[in-house]
């Protein structure tokens, strides 16, 4: 942090604010430039210490923030990529992790002929969801515990890991036996009592960055998480809300080398949510293992156009093989030494 005195200040009155910095257990220089006085701060990692009060401080012409306000999310916490494992499965590293599944479980039958389906890929995590955060409250709102069940049931037989978005906290508990990744959608990335609740559990959290969040709000919410004792946040880029239309989201495939430069965390995208066209998924699926994404979620159905929710960017089962060769393919040679 950098702090600008005013050219008027007098020496007491810089003095004081020396003083009352240094209660901080932080460190300062200071600097006198011409007729100005400037303080350097180094918090390291003493980022919980808000000095905004500062601001209201006549003496100070301008306060200029240099450090992140997160940590434990940071390579300076934890320079190593974080790995996050599930019985056999590793998600980051040196891996490309594929989830895939419907938007919403539909029936018994449905999840299971996905979930057979992705065993045959070798795709080892499912998605489903079963609480639908729907912009429309006229829309289909999942099958709520009855579609919990079938999501077991589709585990059990194919040995399948399951994710499946946690809309509240109430339903953490419900879902702990039988889940094994909770999801965070993009609605909820600023509820901060449930991303400490989450946190409070021992499953991995995919997070989803919300639609208007900037990197330092998603990278706040996984430090949430992260505050209460749970490392396991695999972040995941959405597509976020710009001035373009001709999309339901814009990728953001600039956060994925950005957030690899700053955060131990993996980082996936869904290319799915992103377009809302199956039409471009195959292109922003590649373009993401391009820029160096840890994997992907994609939504997929036996027969698209049955659908019930999302429809228009579910791929097929032959689309989804063709793509999924190409993605493996691309990620091998990109990652040659
Ligand atoms: C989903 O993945 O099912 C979903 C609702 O996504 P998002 O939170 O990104 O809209
Ligand atoms: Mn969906």
């Amino acid at each position: 942090m950098i702090i600008i005195l005013s050219a008027d200040s007098s020496e007491s009155e810089i003095k004081e604010i020396i003083n009352i910095l240094n209660t901080y257990d932080i460190n300062i220089q200071r600097f006198d430039y011409r007729e100005k006085s400037i303080l350097i701060i180094f918090p390291d990692k003493n980022i919980k210490k808000d000095i905004s009060f500062l601001n209201r401080n006549k003496s100070i012409e301008k306060i200029i923030n240099t450090e992140k306000p997160y940590y434990l999310v940071t390579r300076k916490n934890k320079n190593k990529n974080s790995v996050i494992t599930l019985n056999d499965i590793n998600i980051g590293g040196d891996n490309l992790s594929l989830i895939a599944g419907p938007c919403s479980v539909e029936s018994k039958n449905q999840i299971k002929e996905i979930a057979y389906f992705l065993k045959e890929q070798n795709v080892k995590i499912l998605r489903g969801g079963i609480f639908k955060p729907r912009t429309s409250p006229y829309n289909f709102q999942g099958l709520g515990m009855k579609g919990l069940h079938y999501l077991k049931e589709a585990s059990e037989e194919t040995g399948l890991k399951i994710i499946t978005e946690v809309l509240q906290t109430e339903e953490i508990e419900n879902l702990k036996d039988i889940i094994d990744i909770y999801q965070i959608g993009t609605r909820n990335m600023y509820n901060y009592p449930l991303l400490k609740a989450v946190g409070r559990t021992d499953k991995p959290i995919l997070l989803k960055r919300a639609l208007s969040a900037t990197i330092d709000e998603w990278l706040l919410a996984a430090e949430y998480i992260m505050l209460e004792g749970n490392p396991n946040i695999i972040l995941c880029e959405r597509g976020i809300r710009t001035f373009n239309n001709h999309m339901r989201n814009t990728l953001d495939i600039s956060a994925i080398p950005y957030i690899k430069s700053i955060s131990h965390l993996p980082i996936i995208t869904d290319p799915s949510h992103a377009t809302g066209n199956y039409k471009f998924v195959p292109s922003l699926s590649k373009a993401s293992v391009a820029a160096g994404a840890d994997g992907l979620m994609i939504e997929i159905h036996p027969r698209p156009d049955e659908s019930i929710s999302d429809s228009g960017q579910a791929l097929s089962f032959s689309d989804f093989t063709k793509l999924k060769s190409m993605l493996i393919f691309l990620y091998k040679n990109i990652n040659k030494k």
